[in-house]
Order: structure tokens, then sequence, then C-alpha cells
């Protein structure tokens, strides 16, 4: 828990992180005010994890704000959110990506997404193998999809407190990244984001090729989950 306001959190954690890597404050159940006071501070990009809540907040919000959508996506949801996302960090299944490609070219919108990596030993059960990222990349269909960009990797570490491990982690994912850059976008400067590093890691993240954060409890504090 901080104590301190958001300004003063937002200032910190953008002080920890080079040139390089860019903040997304991760918004998720907190109250409009909370995002406005991070905004009034200069903070433009927000991530959100649940469709409803942020078409509601994007409603509310001022228009220059980037909501970058972060969370598990289902496919009947994707209309909702076109119109007005700025990136999709968490595509985790071919069929969402092709989903997400139909809905931003109905619309004419460019969004680009990255797709998210099971590395973490536990729990979630979202997001491409290294081996099945792979396959997808080879298996090319992405090419076509000029209204889905593949922008690059996201992934979340193991929570654990063994930092050896998370850097680990955050090392696979990284060489992936580097690995999946030579092989299918050597001629693409789209393919550049490496988006790893919550609270508790994004200081091990950015020395492993960070180049977004998401950062929600070190900014805003403890969520409210009755709030949402
Ligand atoms: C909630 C969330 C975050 C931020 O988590 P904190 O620990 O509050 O920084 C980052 N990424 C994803 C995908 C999340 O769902």
């Amino acid at each position: 828990m901080c104590h301190k306001t958001i300004r003063e959190n937002l200032q910190f954690v953008s002080s920890q992180l080079p040139h390089s890597t860019r903040l997304v404050a991760v918004s998720k159940y907190h109250p409009t005010s909370m995002i406005m006071e991070a905004y009034e501070a200069g903070q433009r990009i927000f991530g959100e994890n649940h469709v409803q809540e942020v078409v509601k907040k994007y409603e509310q919000l001022p228009a220059d704000i980037e909501w970058h959508f972060i969370g598990h996506l289902q496919t009947n949801k994707v209309r909702q959110i076109v119109p007005f996302v700025r990136m999709i960090h968490s595509v985790d299944t071919p069929h969402l990506h092709t989903q997400i490609e139909k809905e931003a070219s109905r619309v004419g919108r460019v969004i680009p997404c990255l797709l998210q990596l099971h590395l973490a030993q536990e729990d979630t059960k979202f997001g491409f193998t290294i081996n099945e990222a792979w396959d997808y990349l080879t298996q090319g269909t992405w090419r076509q999809m000029s209204h889905a960009p593949l922008a690059g990797i996201m992934c979340m570490a193991s929570h654990v407190d063994d930092e050896k491990q998370i850097a680990d982690e955050f090392e696979r994912a990284h060489q992936f990244f580097l690995d999946a850059k030579n092989t299918f976008f050597a001629q693409d400067p789209t393919f550049r984001e490496c988006s790893w590093g919550m609270s508790e890691d994004y200081h091990i993240a950015v020395r492993h090729g960070s180049t977004l954060v998401r950062v929600g409890s070190r900014i805003f504090g403890e969520r409210d989950y009755g709030q949402k």
C-alpha cells in the first residue's frame, strides 16, 4: 500500500524507468476521479482489463487518453472496444486476433496487438506457449491483418518472491521477442514492444528489455473490488 499522492507515485515510478520504457498506468477498479488525478499529473496511457469498465471510462474521460486493453478479451466483446482502444496487449489465441482484425477493419481503425506469452509456472490459463507463438508467426496469416498489426510481445511473470526466477522469465520473453523480430519482422519497425513488469517486478522488467510496464497498485494503491 502506498500512502503518497498519485502524482508522487507517478513521479517515483517514472523516475525508475529508462527513456525507452513507457508507463501504462493500470487503473482497473479505480474511479474516474483517480484517473483524472493521474491525468492532471501528465499521465496519458491507462490500462484496463474489463470491457464494460473501459467503455464507461472512455465515455467519461478526456479524449486524448490512450486506452490500452490488458486483460483476457472474449471474442464476442471485441466490437465494443475497437472504436477507441489504442493497443491490445492480451491477444491469447489466433481466433481472437482474427476477430480484432475483422472488427477493426469494419470501423476503419488500426489497433497494434501484442501476443501474450504464457511463461509463468502457475495460474493464468491465458496466452501462447513459446512453441504456439512461434508456430503462429511461422504460419503467417497475421501478415494479412493490416488493421491488427503485431506490435510485440506481452507476458506476466510468476507470482513469486524469487527475483532470479522472475528475471529468467522476462529474459525468455525478451529472447523470444528478439528471435521473432529477426526472423519475421526484420523490415518492420511496427514490431517493437515488450510489455512486461507490474508493481512488484517492473524494476526487474526494465533490465530485460521492457518497453511498456503495466503498473497499477504502486500508483493508485490497493484496488477496491467492490467499487467497479
Ligand atoms: C492488474 C494488472 C496489472 C497491474 O498490476 P499491479 O500489481 O497492480 O501493478 C498489470 N498487468 C495486468 C495484465 C493486470 O491485469
